[in-house]
């Protein structure tokens, strides 16, 4: 969805609507990310402050994810809720005393005098994904011998010293 610059400048607009999971696309070429489960539900409110635009915001919904140990899909829920700045000008002065009173805030810069929402939307879902995808914490992961998917059950291999979770699944050869 693209919001003009113009319309935010009369007062702050409140967005709540349906991010169709059609638009995840085919955005994640490494299979770990398979997209979204049914729709997100985006609410979110842009305002104009000084010489910025402040977007405040939460998701909620569910996304489908492939775990890094025992490569099985999961949902995972989403639920951020997120505020940022947007400034239409990196040589703002303002710029400068945004930085320094809120370091923990997140700057975009946006050109022309539109804004996309979908663009954020989709930045703050990679945002809130967590760094390692666990179907669990006590996922038991892959067997490094068979490859069996312990959490399934035991596959007779003789035990081997270390935990699965050290596995490197990547350098598994599953053929
Ligand atoms: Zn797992
Ligand atoms: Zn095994």
């Amino acid at each position: 969805m693209i919001i003009s610059i113009k319309a935010l400048l009369r007062g702050p607009r409140h967005f709540d609507f349906e991010f169709d999971s059609d638009l995840w696309g085919d955005r994640d070429a490494n299979d770990q990310i398979l997209g979204l489960e049914g729709p997100l539900n985006v609410q979110m409110t842009i305002s104009k402050e000084e010489s910025n635009f402040v977007v405040e915001g939460r998701l909620s919904g569910g996304i489908r994810l492939r775990c890094d140990r025992c490569l099985d899909l999961y949902s995972h829920e989403l639920r951020p809720e997120f505020r940022l700045f947007l400034s239409s000008s990196p040589q703002d002065p303002d710029q400068r005393e945004i930085e320094l009173c809120e370091e923990d805030m997140a700057v975009r810069f946006i050109t022309g005098d539109e804004i996309d929402i979908d663009d954020i939307v989709i930045e703050q879902i990679y945002l809130s994904l967590p760094i390692k995808f666990l179907c669990g914490e006590g996922c038991n992961g892959l067997c490094p011998i068979c490859g069996t998917n312990l959490n399934r059950g035991k596959c007779g291999c003789p035990e081997k010293n270390g935990h699965p979770a050290f596995l490197k699944l990547k350098e598994l050869d599953m053929d």
